[in-house]
């Protein structure tokens, strides 16, 4: 038999078999009450799951649509917005903003490190800002956002509405959307989820709900929270087809995650990628998010002087294991390991060997096992 592939990019992520199954089964009417009850229990277990005070959207889409759907439900043409940026999916929404009438204005950090709360609290004295957006783990650089501690500084600011982008974090990372002051989070169903790509899910708490009720009409259609709050309260009603199978994969990936308890899950991904992370190091990578500030979630790793990106990438793939490249100025200088979701402790056992063999074979490391001890050592602690 062959060797089976691992899929360790940050997302799409592993789907388990039970929430495939789920996809395959025969779709049947959005109306169809034993679906409507699937539907209305998600709803409610996400909910809680972020301990919101308001409601969530479970669309479909993706996550650039649920980054499109926080900002046009809180802001309107002429409003000032500030954005703050780790990589490049923070400065996603520059563009998006721009296109909207808004009047943007940036933090961003130099690739690897974060910006300090400080500033963000000096930026935000300055004028008042309808919202701020925070990537919480920006996937090109996996730094993690301190969005807890952001989130104190926007207390002060009361006309400023929260908006964190959780695509890569929501399910690894904690969130708490009462507890940190969380006004809107996003994500996508394809990453700590362990869903196929395909919807959108946005938590808005009340004071999102309260801006978007005082904006009127907004120009979006299909996005609009007011749209789709009566399918959120009683999804019977209609307003576009629901993703029928979709939700239903979700749904089956919401009870594994409470199933090993959300904590628990959090707990998991941090001690896998410490231990991932350390691994690394010890076969000559160098992290490039600042520690502090790493996420749970992937590991953006840049080479060890000599190693070729794609003989790297291509004899890691010969060797099992997909992993993915580096994002703007760090392309053929780094790979990116994703780790979150349904990739586990044995996944990751076996890309750090798979690793060593493809650095081996490259002659760029002798001591083979090198890196699986390191793992395991940390994983023991
Ligand atoms: N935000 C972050 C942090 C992401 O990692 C991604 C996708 N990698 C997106 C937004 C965009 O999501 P999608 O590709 O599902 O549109």
């Amino acid at each position: 038999m062959k060797n089976r592939k691992l899929v360790m990019i940050p997302g799409p992520t592993p789907v388990a078999r039970s929430t495939q199954n789920e996809m395959g089964r025969e779709t049947t009417a959005f109306g169809d009450p034993l679906f409507v009850k699937d539907f209305k229990g998600l709803i409610e277990d996400l909910k809680v799951m972020m301990n919101t005070d308001g409601e969530v959207f479970v669309v479909a889409g993706t996550g650039t649509m649920a980054m499109e759907m926080a900002v046009a439900n809180v802001t309107k043409r002429g409003d000032n917005i500030l954005l703050v940026s780790h990589g490049f999916f923070g400065d996603r929404f520059i563009d998006l903003c721009q296109r909207k009438g808004l009047n943007v204005d940036v933090l961003a950090s130099e690739w690897g490190k974060a910006v300090p709360v400080e500033e963000i609290d000096r930026k935000l004295s300055e004028k008042n800002y309808a919202a701020i957006t925070v990537t919480h783990v920006d996937t090109a650089t996996g730094v993690c956002a301190p969005v807890a501690e952001i989130g104190e500084v926007i207390r002060k600011y009361p006309d400023t509405i929260y908006i964190v982008d959780g695509v890569c974090a929501s399910a690894a990372e904690p969130e708490d959307m009462v507890g940190m002051g969380i006004d809107v989070l996003l994500t996508g169903s394809q990453k700590a989820f362990g869903v196929s790509p395909g919807l959108a899910i946005v938590w808005a708490g009340k004071k999102a709900l309260e801006r978007r009720k005082q904006l009127g009409t907004i120009p979006e259609f299909y996005i609009d929270f007011e749209k789709w709050l009566p399918i959120m309260e009683n999804p019977a009603k209609y307003f576009a087809t629901p993703a029928v199978n979709l939700i239903w994969a979700l749904k089956d990936a919401v009870r594994i995650i409470n199933e090993e308890g959300l904590k628990e899950r959090q707990d998991r991904h941090r001690k896998v990628a410490k231990a991932t992370q350390a691994a690394m190091e010890s076969l000559g990578f160098r992290i490039l998010a600042e520690e502090g500030f790493r996420a749970v979630t992937l590991s953006n790793l840049i080479y060890p002087e000599g190693v070729d990106d794609l003989e790297f990438r291509n004899t890691l793939s010969e060797e099992g294991v997909f992993v993915a490249g580096g994002l703007g100025a760090y392309a053929g200088r780094m790979f990116r390991l994703g780790h979150m979701g349904n990739i586990d402790m044995h996944d990751s056992v076996s890309a750090i060997a798979a690793i060593e063999r493809t650095l081996y074979r490259l002659g760029k490391h002798t001591e083979l096992g090198k890196g699986v001890g390191v793992f395991m050592k940390e994983m023991m602690e």
